[in-house]
């Protein structure tokens, strides 16, 4: 557990206090969560209580139904949890910019110490920046999002050979169950004043009265909680696992787990999928290697990368041969060049672009091939490399379910040459990795994708979409 802590400030544990402070702010569950499990290790040691603490605002960049949605439907499981094991709840939907915008304080004030999520990007990596300052207890950070904690990799790893071995030789240790949640003191107080209890059934409700992005609307594929996530888990093992090697680059054979915007809000630990699929492969002799390599080695770089700089999307991070090759290439022409409102609304000339473009608006993610084939048209179709980052930012932040994580940022920086090596130049890219309209043809099923995204389209209804209870 230690290795996963980082202190936020040289504050004391205060005397006389009500309970430990877990304050969820991308660790979304109950389960395998090392913070609220270092929650409960203080808690347990001052005989304390302690209190889960969730909030929703209305005011972070992009705050929409799509996003909103999805957070909510995990709310009445974590409660039901919670309240199974002795934890108290408060969660806090801030509706509106004139409701009250200091919940945290309000509770922390009774609070022995408050316990978050160590976390790289968006607001969690703001918010541990800026308030256990503003905290007279103790705070601390918590890893709970890697499997094998980002305090051990003190470096900036420069690509996947160089951290895929360090992460291999102590992930024994790390790939192990995490402990049952057991509380000395269970919760027994009412829950604090402004805790709204929400039922499955008032969340559309709650989200049209928010004063937030209406017009993108939830995704048509995924439901979020930890009941989904745990449904799409099985999914993947039973279907996927046996053929994620051989098809998961085959966009209309859906072979990988889609389980990144549960990873994304926390609603399940890589942990849990890793042990799950890891097993699952044991009983029926297959092999994850492949999986557990994008789920452990490729997420962890993008964490261990976040961490180590100081904006992730900035450009100024990228290896020094792709910052002088890009340079280079600045002023070729682009031809055609598109603006942020035509990649937006899937106007381009190209039908399999505007496709990728489709299933970000409707699903809220883009297959993991197509997405990088999506990525590299920006580029070439952007006036420059900073309105291509921001173009991908943007369209990430605003639509994709799993977007504004550590992954987000890598891999967009991944188009332009972060984490690869050169290749043969070119024009725009210079040495930088360039993907084809004709390799894409030539290598999946292309006519397959534009159908079904035309179906979605149409419909509004994705075949894909996993049943629900
Ligand atoms: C331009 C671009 C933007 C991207 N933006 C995001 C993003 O916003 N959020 C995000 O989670 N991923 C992003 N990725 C990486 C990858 O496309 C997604 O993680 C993957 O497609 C998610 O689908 P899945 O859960 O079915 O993946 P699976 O293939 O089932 O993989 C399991 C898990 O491994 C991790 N993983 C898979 N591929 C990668 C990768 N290349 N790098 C790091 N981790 C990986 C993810 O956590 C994923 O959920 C992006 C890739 C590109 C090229």
């Amino acid at each position: 557990m230690q290795e996963r802590i980082r202190r936020l400030n040289d504050k004391p544990l205060r005397d006389g206090a009500r309970y430990v402070l877990y304050w969820a702010q991308m660790n979304r569950r109950v389960d395998a969560n090392h913070a609220l499990l270092r929650a409960v290790e203080i808690a347990n040691e001052l005989a304390l209580p302690v209190l889960y603490y969730e909030g929703l605002t209305c005011d972070y960049p992009y705050a929409n139904d799509r996003l909103h949605t999805f957070i909510l439907e995990g709310v009445p499981e974590t409660a039901r949890r919670l309240a199974r094991l002795g934890i108290g709840y408060c969660f806090y939907p801030r509706r509106r910019r004139s409701d009250a915008n200091d919940i945290l304080y309000r509770l922390a004030a009774g609070a022995a110490c408050v316990v978050t999520d160590d976390y790289p990007t968006f607001l969690a990596r703001r918010h541990n920046a800026t308030v256990p300052a503003r905290l007279a207890v103790r705070c601390e950070a918590v890893d709970s999002s890697c499997v094998v904690p980002m305090n051990l990799f003190e470096k900036r790893e420069y690509a996947a050979y160089t951290i895929r071995p360090k992460i291999h030789r102590v992930w024994a240790k790390y790939l192990v169950d995490a402990p049952p949640v057991k509380v000395r003191r269970r919760w027994q107080d009412p829950a604090p004043e402004f805790h709204v209890a929400l039922r499955e059934d008032e969340i559309g409700e709650l989200v049209e009265c928010c004063e937030i992005d209406h017009s993108v609307k939830p995704s048509i594929s995924q439901t979020g909680g930890r009941l989904a996530a745990e449904r799409a888990l099985a999914h993947f093992l039973e279907k996927n696992l046996r053929r994620y090697a051989r098809e998961r680059n085959e966009p209309s054979a859906h072979a990988t787990s889609g389980l990144s915007a549960y990873l994304h809000f926390g609603q399940i630990s890589s942990l849990e999928v890793a042990l799950a699929a890891r097993r699952y492969a044991e009983e029926h002799k297959l092999i994850a290697e492949e999986f557990l390599e994008e789920l452990i080695v490729r997420r962890e770089l993008a964490f261990n990368y976040a961490r180590s700089v100081e904006d992730p999307a900035s450009i100024r991070n990228l290896p020094e041969w792709a910052q002088q090759t890009l340079a280079k290439h600045a002023r070729d022409r682009r031809e055609p060049e598109y603006s942020l409102e035509h990649f937006e609304r899937a106007k381009t000339h190209d039908a399999l672009w505007n496709a990728c473009q489709k299933e970000l608006l409707l699903r809220g993610t883009i297959h993991g091939y197509y997405r990088m084939y999506w990525g590299k048209k920006i580029i070439e179709w952007s006036a420059d490399c900073e309105s291509a980052v921001r173009t991908m930012v943007y369209l990430h932040d605003r639509y994709a379910l799993d977007g504004r994580d550590p992954n987000t940022y890598t891999n967009i920086l991944w188009c332009l040459g972060l984490h690869d090596r050169p290749w043969q130049e070119r024009p725009i890219f210079g040495m930088v990795r360039y993907m084809s309209s004709d390799g894409m043809k030539r290598k999946t099923g292309v006519d397959a994708y534009l159908r079904e995204i035309a179906h979605l389209e149409l419909t509004g209804k994705d075949p894909f979409r996993l049943a629900e209870g």
